[in-house]
């Protein structure tokens, strides 16, 4: 459960930087680098020090220099984070069956970018084939969005979603 649990990691000024683990957050708090912002209330860590509450946020005491870059390169396993290794037509989770998927095909002058490619198990991508959504009966779980607008790269939290996190994504 504790692997599920991931920590995300703001900058001084409260910016979203990226999720770590929860390795990473105790030697992030150790070497006194951080400040806590809030707690995985129900997740107590035994370490050196003794019994300490897992945090769900941290916050850096020194800000780091972030640039973001321009659009974000296409790249199949960044579509696979963002869907959070889901086929996006059935649930399937198996990554070994996960495929990308056109939403609307290539052969019909479908873009390969992040609004028009999802994550989709090789069965569904089959079924689907070179056809349009509107020609089937499947449907998307989630309308596919350009991650630089979503959150910040490589920001895919884990599958539990601290509340508190909220208001520092997007
Ligand atoms: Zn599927």
């Amino acid at each position: 459960m504790i692997d599920n649990r991931k920590v995300l990691l703001l900058n001084s000024d409260y910016r979203a930087l990226r999720f770590v683990t929860w390795e990473r957050a105790l030697r992030l708090m150790s070497r006194e680098k951080v400040d806590i912002v809030s707690h995985w209330e129900d997740t107590i860590i035994r370490s050196i020090d003794g019994k300490i509450i897992l945090p769900s946020t941290l916050r850096l005491k020194n800000h780091v220099r972030y640039y973001r870059k321009g659009p974000l390169k296409f790249s199949k396993l960044l579509i696979k984070k963002r869907d959070r290794f889901t086929c996006q037509y059935c649930g399937e989770t198996r990554r070994s069956s996960l495929t990308i998927d056109h939403v609307i095909p290539k052969s019909r002058g479908g873009p390969t970018d992040y609004e028009n490619c999802i994550t989709a198990c090789y069965s569904c991508n089959n079924k689907k084939n070179n056809r349009l959504l509107s020609e089937t009966n499947m449907r998307l779980l989630n309308k596919p969005q350009n991650p630089i607008y979503d959150i910040y790269y490589g920001l895919y939290p884990s599958r539990e979603q601290h509340p508190d996190w909220k208001m520092f994504l997007n």
